[in-house]
């Protein structure tokens, strides 16, 4: 059931070091050394943070009822690892430290899965105004390093828009982010879409990050409820709910970002465009509802409203045809810190063989567009 199977005693970082000696035969990169005067910035644009108080709401709901949520469970697996939360905890020196080691010189701040929406529903608002001002004040301490996007429980549709809402204008945050599904819920269901609606009117791209699926027996007794299977399949239903449940043509400026070179589904394109009669406008979908016509191919949503960050898929050809296909402006460096941390991984971006140009987009100029990022 562990994504990780140790962090306890020995330490995360040495772990995946010694396992790393193992994956050279794979496509992990070779070794290399990172660039220290790159002809751009390396913006990392998936990283991971949390807070004490957060990490004991989860484990105390999980201890007492929350059990059935597999995403609940997986923070309470997080905060057993000791030298992960030190890493997740730290908005300081540590992750500073490591973000000079591995030359990155800007983080976007991601409050980690599974987030504030597994907390008992009356207090997810609450720990979302409270990281939201913590991410805030460590973009204060360090404005050139720091950015981050706002967290928010969707549950709490009113609250929601309000927290956002605070969180673009008062905090100067740069978008918000979702650790997929809300116990079995997405937002391509109709209640939430005022959240959408507020995300298009203060231009804030939500980025939707994996997390265990609802009820994940069938992907735990497996092991690969995780980065193997369960998370990005999460994102999948998040990210095609939202194009067939017709948002993207209700909130036409709507922008989301999903990361793992987009979960696979770039790969797809083709075939949900002949596939998509299938869902478009078929009726019975949707209990009594009408049925939802879509304006567009699905392949133009992702060539309109969706960006990918290369979180985790430090991959040539991958990254080469996300660019391709999906155009050079939609795809975002980003490391996944603390998950997935390697200067060999850095170093292998610098050796990636695209142009000037495209490099410079890749890892800094599309970020800083996608979030307003100060320049
Ligand atoms: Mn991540």
């Amino acid at each position: 059931m562990p994504l990780l199977p140790d962090g306890s005693e020995k330490g995360l970082r040495s772990h995946m070091e010694e396992r790393g000696v193992r994956r050279r035969n794979g496509l992990a990169p070779a070794a290399g050394e990172v660039l220290r005067n790159a002809p751009y910035k390396r913006i990392a644009t998936e990283e991971a943070w949390t807070f004490p108080e957060l990490v004991k709401a989860q484990v105390a709901f999980f201890e007492h009822g929350g059990r059935a949520d597999a995403s609940l469970g997986m923070a309470g697996m997080f905060a057993a690892m000791p030298r992960l939360q030190d890493m997740l905890q730290d908005l300081g020196e540590l992750r500073l430290a490591h973000m000079d080691e591995y030359g990155i010189d800007r983080q976007l701040l991601l409050l980690t899965a599974p987030g504030v929406q597994v907390l008992p529903e009356r207090e997810g608002t609450a720990f979302a105004r409270m990281a939201n001002d913590l991410a805030a004040e460590a973009c204060g301490r360090h404005p050139d390093r720091f950015s981050a996007l706002a967290a928010f429980d969707p549950r709490d549709v009113a609250g929601s828009v309000k927290e956002i809402e605070r969180a673009m204008s008062t905090l100067g945050l740069n978008g918000a982010v979702l650790n997929s599904h809300f116990q079995g819920h997405y937002l391509d269901e109709q209640a939430y879409w005022p959240i959408l609606e507020c995300l298009e009117a203060m231009d804030a791209a939500l980025y939707i990050h994996p997390t265990a699926p609802f009820n994940a027996p069938h992907y735990q007794y497996r092991g690969f409820y995780g980065a193997l299977g369960g998370f990005p399949h999460d994102v999948w239903v998040h990210t095609m709910g939202l194009i067939f449940s017709g948002a993207f043509d209700r909130f036409p400026k709507l922008r989301l970002v999903i990361g793992h070179l987009g979960e696979c589904l770039p790969l797809h394109l083709y075939r949900f465009d002949w596939m998509q009669n299938n869902a478009d406008g078929a009726p019975g979908l949707r209990g009594q509802a009408e049925p939802v016509v879509l304006k567009e191919t699905v392949s133009s949503y992702f060539r309109n409203n969706i960006w990918v960050t290369t979180s985790g898929v430090g991959y040539e050809p991958a990254i080469r045809f996300c660019m391709e296909q999906l155009g050079p402006e939609r795809v975002l460096y980003a490391m996944d810190y603390p998950y997935q941390q390697s200067s060999d991984e850095v170093a292998a971006y610098d050796r990636m063989d695209f142009s000037p140009e495209h490099k410079l987009m890749l890892m800094q100029g599309n970020a800083e567009r996608v979030f307003n990022l100060p320049r």
